[in-house]
């Protein structure tokens, strides 16, 4: 059994120095800093919950790599810390990323920031904010080697410097170099080594580790509207948790399991998405899903492109190389988009591997042992656990594999969470942060270059943490908490544990990923995303009117966890759903058949989608994408132009 006694609690599950009292039946007891206790009629609710307060000056939800950078970087600049999770640290799914991360070292050849920015806005179609873009790809190399001395074991070159690949869409001398080796990596489990690395390093700080804890919904002040704290549920045993903080950070991943095939853990719900968007805040370009181009066939797991960085080749039936049809300077390193559409197409017109002709072969049967054995070992071994196949004589069976959402919680590019006004699209939400997969800063656009991603969740973890330190002092006063406080987190609870709904959690969620993988697919068609439309909304619908948890207990309930889940992962599906019928162009990872050209007079601004829960809509609008750079002295704004490779 795993640890859940956070430090600073007690083992009745109470803060130190904060007075408690049992929650009596239908009323609701708040216990306050100056011990004050306050009670609220509850007739309407059915449970008495055990609520336990807690103060910090900052709350991270989730500890990936984002959440972990961001906790670690506040706790060390002393502020009182709490980090929320779900998961053990080390089982977040940033664990999982293999290829490596991006930073223009120049330790295998020449190369520069300005590049990678360059590919970068190219990479993202020119949907991403170049303000961002610009912060990000200037802060990788101190990035790396930040966490290169905090001890992460990164693969090296002969020399002892840190060996970097390639990977799809990396040049230098903005694109008319040749290909960029810029991927620094641990062998082919960099996640594993980056999110062990952090999290030990955070070891050395004051974070306190709230472990197997849902966050359930963001704390709003509504007269001021800022951010002042998080609503949790113990899961081992059904206790809710108040978070009153000053400042709080959502980092809690993708939302891949939109997805009936997906690339992403069973964990990776887009629960912060889901919190901002209860809380009124839009999620931005949701449209924008990477297809990986190699999930292995019928099983999902990811084979990295780092396999295709060290020479792996696509073939088709024909064992033609096609990729040199379609992109014939980087082949098959072109961007992910390019290439997971390329196969699509060879599928379609029927030059798909095996039987039914319904996949791609990878080849790196071409690669010596050594090679494969010392840069992708677990390539190695996870093709032989789902596949059955020796990599080093057969090919592996590859089909386009949902992978990464570009969209999520807009931010700026301190990571403070935006909420557009009618008056300025950029208006920030006090209080409140975002980082990694859950956020949008907007660095990938609509498209994500591989290792782009490991980049982010390191430089805007730790942005949030700089701008945090920079704005606040440790134990400020924070505003005081409204005495309906979480009350409606507790309601939601109830309702979904009183339900008489007919369909099952699973039934709907089943339902639901199905439509996504047909109607929001990698081409799309106007009749199919129409289609794809209705069928989300009577889904989005009859969840909130219909949907039976079973187990109605309050200790490790996974059904209703999973239920709470579900609940984040229809309103995202329905914003991605909607935002791509609307977007009338093809850009990055959104093929449009009936508009196959990108259309930037009309179409060079992020969608945003707000989502009404209690009716099951989705409502959308826009903000105009940053076309400008931090600074234009320091670095041009790249203007748009064709996106050929
Ligand atoms: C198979 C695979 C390979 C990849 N390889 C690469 C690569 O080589 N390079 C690259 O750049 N990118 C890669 N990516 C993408 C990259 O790994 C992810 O985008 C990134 O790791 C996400 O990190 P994160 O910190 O945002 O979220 P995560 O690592 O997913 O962490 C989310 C955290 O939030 C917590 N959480 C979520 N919901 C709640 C809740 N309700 N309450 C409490 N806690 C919650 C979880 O417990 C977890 O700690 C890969 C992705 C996949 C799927």
């Amino acid at each position: 059994m795993l640890c859940k006694l956070a430090k600073g609690q007690t083992e009745c599950g109470t803060e130190k120095g904060v007075a408690h009292r049992p929650t009596i039946q239908k009323e609701l007891v708040t216990s306050q800093k100056n011990n004050q206790t306050n009670y609220t009629t509850m007739a309407a609710r059915r449970t008495a919950f055990h609520i336990i307060d807690h103060t910090y000056d900052v709350v991270v939800v989730g500890a990936g790599g984002a959440g972990l950078r961001a906790a670690m970087g506040t706790a060390a600049q002393g502020f009182k810390t709490a980090c929320i999770t779900k998961l053990f640290p080390t089982r977040s799914h940033t664990v999982a990323a293999q290829g490596g991360i991006n930073a223009a070292l120049s330790n295998m050849s020449e190369d520069h920031w300005k590049w990678h920015a360059f590919d970068t806005v190219k990479g993202a179609d020119w949907l991403g904010d170049q303000d961002s873009i610009h912060y990000m790809c200037k802060a990788a190399p101190d990035a790396i080697k930040e966490l290169e001395h905090y001890g992460l074991p990164f693969s090296r070159t002969e020399q002892g410097t840190i060996y970097q690949r390639t990977l799809g869409g990396h040049t230098t001398d903005y694109g008319k170099g040749g290909q960029a080796y810029r991927t620094a990596c641990a062998s082919d489990r960099t996640g594993h080594a980056l999110l062990h690395t952090l999290y030990g390093k955070s070891l050395q700080h004051d974070v306190n580790y709230f472990v197997e804890y849902f966050a359930l919904d963001l704390i709003m002040d509504d007269n001021t509207e800022e951010c002042i704290g998080v609503m949790a549920m113990c899961m081992e045993d059904g206790t809710m948790h108040r978070f009153h903080a000053k400042n709080t950070v959502l980092a809690t991943g993708g939302y891949g399991r939109a997805y009936f095939s997906a690339t992403a853990a069973h964990t990776c719900t887009g629960d912060g998405g889901g919190m901002a968007l209860r809380a009124g805040i839009p999620i931005q370009d949701p449209e924008f899903v990477q297809f990986h181009p190699t999930g292995i066939y019928g099983a999902g797991c990811l084979i990295t492109e780092g396999c295709r960085g060290e020479g792996g080749i696509l073939r088709n039936q024909e064992g033609e190389r096609f990729m040199e049809r379609y992109a014939p300077s980087a082949k098959d390193l072109a961007s992910r988009d390019v290439v997971s559409r390329a196969m699509t197409m060879e599928i379609m017109e029927g030059r798909g591997c095996g039987v039914n002709q319904d996949h791609i072969e990878l080849h790196l049967d071409h690669l010596t042992p050594e090679l494969i054995q010392d840069r992708l070992p677990g390539i190695q071994e996870t093709v032989k656990i789902f596949c059955g196949r020796d990599v080093t004589r057969e090919p592996i069976p590859v089909l386009p594999t949902v992978h990464y959402n570009m969209g999520g919680i807009p931010t700026n590019h301190h990571g403070e969470v935006i909420k557009p006004t009618r008056d300025d699209p950029d208006a920030t939400v006090k209080g409140l942060y975002a980082a990694g997969e859950a956020a949008s800063a907007s660095v990938h656009g609509a498209n994500r270059l591989g290792a782009n991603s490991l980049l982010e969740i390191v430089v805007f973890g730790r942005a949030c943490a700089n701008h945090i330190g920079q704005h606040c002092q440790p134990g400020e006063n924070i505003a005081a908490l409204p005495m309906d406080a979480g009350e409606q987190s507790l309601r939601d609870v109830d309702h979904f544990r009183d339900n008489q709904g007919s369909v099952s959690t699973a039934e709907l969620r089943l339902d639901m990923q199905r439509c996504m993988q047909l109607h929001a697919a990698v081409y799309r068609t106007p009749t199919s995303l129409l289609e794809g439309v209705e069928k989300m909304d009577a889904i989005a619908r009859t969840f909130a009117k219909d949907v039976k948890v079973h187990d109605r207990s309050l200790i490790w309930n996974t059904d209703l966890i999973e239920t709470l889940e579900l609940r984040n992962l229809i309103a995202q599906s329905s914003a991605t759903i909607h935002c791509a019928e609307r977007r009338k162009e093809s850009r990055g990872a959104h093929a449009r058949e009936d508009y196959p050209d990108r259309n930037d007079e009309q179409w060079m601004k992020h969608s945003l989608a707000y989502f009404d829960f209690e009716q099951g809509t989705t409502r959308v609008g826009y903000r105009p994408a940053h076309q400008h750079t931090l600074d234009e002295t320091e670095l041009k704004s790249v203007l748009p132009h064709a996106r050929v490779y």
